[in-house]
């Protein structure tokens, strides 16, 4: 089989070509697969989308073949589709690429992929792409912020939103993609090359698919293998995994810090974003002007600013941008103060390193922390460290992370309550915290035990909050 999409697809070159009159098989029906149904009949493929869950079809299935056959593609069960020789095969991020139902279809096609893969080959332009652990959203969006304001043709998309294959149609070589990719996405990227790569960091989570932390990082790290001289990995210095991923690239490297001075690359100085290549200083933005706060912010703006510079943003138009910017739903974000408290909810906090950034900003304030949802068997120890330097009160909501209330009083934490649902954690951590300190929603896992995602956990906390001004 061969893994080089390109090939896969006819031998066509790379182009908004590449695909027509190729068979290209879809599997999902969530939210890629569904873009991929809409927008590869487009691009003149022959397109057939089927998924690996068999038995009866809900209603919301049935809506999903309807609009894929509206778009010109076909719906075909597994049993029927494993019969079927495609040139390509497309796989959704939430399938294994291990997954054995596929095996059938993956000995039929020529070559299996990722949607970001596919989109890669179909799109015209330059691509700018940020992975990380963590950060990604937010970097994504403060790049596309910049970019947007110096290119016109500037669209942002992958697992931030819209898929890139929607932002691929139409696209032409004045077009500046910002594309976040996970690692999910990254498994199924053969070709890919952006022009110019974000790599935030590598932090545990997602393990239970990728096996252990080295494997996690290779997966990151297949966003740069394809780079080439030409192209510019902008990577954080501050992160073990990330530094070594210079090894495994042809591409120059731009590091950045916020920790320390680097001889090329960009770091902080009293608060002044400083960008250092051949002995020439730049500076490129100003995080004592900006809005969102921490340092896991400021490392997020520094990787956003290089990589736009890299883009060819000039830097007033950076530094604009990076002050304007209000930060997102979800993320640190203070949604108000109840009775002299202030509220804040970081839902996608869905591991224990994004807990500790917004932990570490409540430094030297009274804060009480509520976390919930799914046990990922995280190792919680740095973050029940951090919790105890910061003196925090901590509320565990449902019966997912009951474990933490055990293990921090295991450790002499008294400050440690239970509560059924969020009305209750709300109520308790108003009554917990004092005047001026801070309650702070970080749940510190995924939110699927008690909600359909981690938005609906957010607006849950800012309601109740709402309801106890
Ligand atoms: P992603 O798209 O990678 O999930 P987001 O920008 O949506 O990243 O942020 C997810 C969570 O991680 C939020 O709680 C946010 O405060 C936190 N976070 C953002 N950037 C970082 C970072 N560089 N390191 C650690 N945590 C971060």
């Amino acid at each position: 089989m061969d893994v080089l999409g390109v090939k896969a697809l006819k031998g066509l070159r790379k182009g908004k070509d590449a695909a027509r009159g190729a068979r290209v098989m879809v599997v999902g029906t969530g939210v890629t697969g569904l873009a991929c149904a809409m927008a590869l009949p487009k691009f003149g493929a022959e397109t057939i989308v089927t998924d690996l869950k068999g038995g009866e079809l809900s209603s919301a299935d049935r809506e999903a073949i309807a609009r894929i056959e509206e778009a010109g593609a076909k719906y075909l069960p597994l049993s029927e589709a494993e019969g079927v020789a495609a040139d390509a095969l497309v796989l959704s991020p939430g399938i294994p690429t291990d997954d054995e139902r596929l095996i059938e279809l993956k000995t039929r096609a020529g070559a299996w992929m990722s949607e970001i893969e596919l989109a890669y080959m179909l799109c015209e332009g330059r691509i700018l792409a940020v992975t990380g652990t963590n950060g990604k959203t937010t970097t994504a969006t403060l790049a596309g912020r910049i970019l947007s304001d110096c290119f016109d043709d500037t669209r942002v998309a992958g697992n931030i939103g819209d898929a890139f294959i929607e932002a691929a149609a139409g696209s032409g070589p004045e077009t500046v993609f910002v594309i976040e990719v996970s690692s999910y996405q990254l498994e199924g990227c053969f070709s890919f090359r952006p022009d110019v790569a974000i790599e935030l960091n590598v932090q545990p989570d997602h393990l239970k698919r990728h096996g252990t932390m080295s494997a996690y990082a290779a997966v990151k790290a297949r966003l740069l293998t394809r780079m080439t001289e030409s192209g510019t990995a902008v990577l954080n210095a501050d992160d073990m995994l990330v530094a070594a991923m210079a090894k495994g690239t042809r591409a120059g490297i731009l590091n950045y810090s916020v920790e320390r001075e680097l001889e090329r690359g960009a770091f902080l100085r009293s608060g002044l974003m400083v960008l250092r290549m051949g002995g020439e200083e730049e500076i490129i933005g100003d995080a004592g002007e900006m809005k969102i706060r921490g340092p896991h912010n400021e490392g997020n703006a520094i990787a956003a600013a290089v990589a736009a510079r890299a883009m060819g943003a000039p830097a007033e138009n950076i530094r604009k941008a990076l002050k304007d910017f209000e930060g997102l739903k979800h993320r640190i974000e203070t949604v108000g103060f109840a009775r002299g408290v202030e509220c804040v909810n970081d839902s996608k906090a869905t591991n224990p390193d994004s807990t500790r950034a917004a932990l570490k900003m409540f430094a030297g304030r009274a804060v009480t922390l509520i976390m919930c949802g799914d046990d990922k068997g995280f190792d919680y120890g740095g973050l029940y460290a951090d919790i105890e330097a910061a003196g925090a009160k901590v509320i565990v909501m449902g019966a997912g992370l009951a474990r933490v209330a055990d293990e921090l009083e295991a450790r002499g934490a008294t400050d440690v309550a239970r509560a059924a649902d969020m009305a209750s954690a709300a109520r308790i951590g108003l009554e917990m915290t004092p005047e001026g300190g801070a309650l702070l929603l970080s749940p510190g896992s995924s939110s699927f035990d008690m909600y359909k995602n981690y938005e609906e956990r957010g607006e849950d906390f800012r309601n109740e909050i709402r309801l106890a001004q």
